[in-house]
């Protein structure tokens, strides 16, 4: 039984703690029958209940009419969510393990709300017999579970507690055509050579691709969306004020950068002499430390136009966490 417990959707289980929660007010030794699951159904999915007729009133007259079920013994009793425990009746045992059957008949681990419902259908005769008077047959309770929206097993808010205990990987990737005569900036440090890339801002592939990877490992969107080149405030930007706005975003949402992993690729210039000064503009704009950020240099081997030298390009790989 307590397998079964831990194959039910979020909802599902707000349904048995619902009716766990009736069982205490109106089940006098504690033992849970099958209306206590129609109360907690009722309560945790009203629209999928209310479609078919069932409300408050159905619930009083079957709470009224429907026969005590036999406790099954104790010792296949669970808890039913706050350290009580129940026991279950001969039938909501049944309708469990129907319920599980109708899981897996589809091929599914979850047991939803709707997997329950039928459940109570095909093992309460006085439950069917209700839905009976109210005109629902099998086949209209089996055609509106399977139009129910898809259930989830975990809340949000249990995604959003697992989330910040988690590390999440963001990509990013950037090129600029190389162009004579413009400023080479790499990584936020200017690097001499007799050519630079076109862009808006300063062109800093670099910078943009660890902006990017570092948006996506948020699911913040890209560059584009926080700093769109329409802007004229970003013309001949330096890009590493794009790395300091990230930065206070982050703070804002609580987010940690782990680490950032970036290649940069060009046939010239040497890059390896200059990173110790790129990783150490990058680390002060990002706040964080110069071991968080390793840079790489590669070559294209003479091969497109990056190894034409025509233009330069970035890949970066964030990890965050938060
Ligand atoms: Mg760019």
């Amino acid at each position: 039984m307590i397998a079964m417990i831990d194959r039910l959707t979020e909802r599902a289980k707000h349904a048995l703690y619902y009716a766990h929660m009736d069982v205490r007010q109106y089940g006098g030794r504690g033992e849970f029958f099958s209306i206590f699951l129609v109360t907690g159904l009722v309560k945790a999915n009203p629209e999928l209940m209310n479609r078919l007729g069932f409300n408050e009133q159905v619930i009083q007259k079957l709470r009224a009419t429907l026969p005590p079920e036999n406790p099954i013994d104790l010792s296949r009793a669970v808890d039913g969510g706050s350290g009580v425990f129940v026991a279950f009746g001969e039938t909501t045992t049944k309708v469990f393990a129907d319920a599980a059957k109708e899981a897996d008949s589809t091929g599914e681990r979850r047991i939803t709300s709707g997997h329950l419902l039928l459940g109570l259908y095909s093992d309460s005769p006085e439950i069917r017999s209700e839905f009976e008077t109210l005109g629902v047959t099998e086949e209209i309770v089996r055609k509106a579970v399977a139009e129910e929206p898809r259930e989830r097993m975990q809340n949000p808010e249990y995604n959003a507690l697992t989330r910040r205990h988690t590390a999440h990987p963001g990509i990013g990737y950037d090129l600029h055509r190389l162009e004579a005569g413009r400023r080479l900036m790499i990584g936020g440090v200017h690097v001499p050579f007799d050519k630079g890339p076109v862009g808006h801002s300063d062109g800093d592939v670099l910078a943009h691709a660890i902006c990017d990877a570092l948006l996506g490992a948020a699911g913040m969107g890209d560059i584009g969306k926080h700093f769109p080149d329409t802007d004229p405030k970003w013309k001949g930007a330096n890009s590493l004020i794009f790395l300091e706005h990230l930065c206070k975003l982050f703070d804002d949402e609580g987010l940690q950068i782990i680490h950032i992993d970036a290649v940069v690729i060009t046939e010239r210039p040497k890059l390896g002499p200059h990173f110790p000064a790129m990783r150490e503009a990058l680390a002060k704009a990002l706040g964080i430390e110069v071991d968080q950020i390793n840079l790489k240099a590669k070559t294209n081997e003479g091969v497109d136009a990056i190894g034409r030298g025509e233009a330069i390009a970035a890949h970066v790989v964030a990890t965050i966490t938060g």
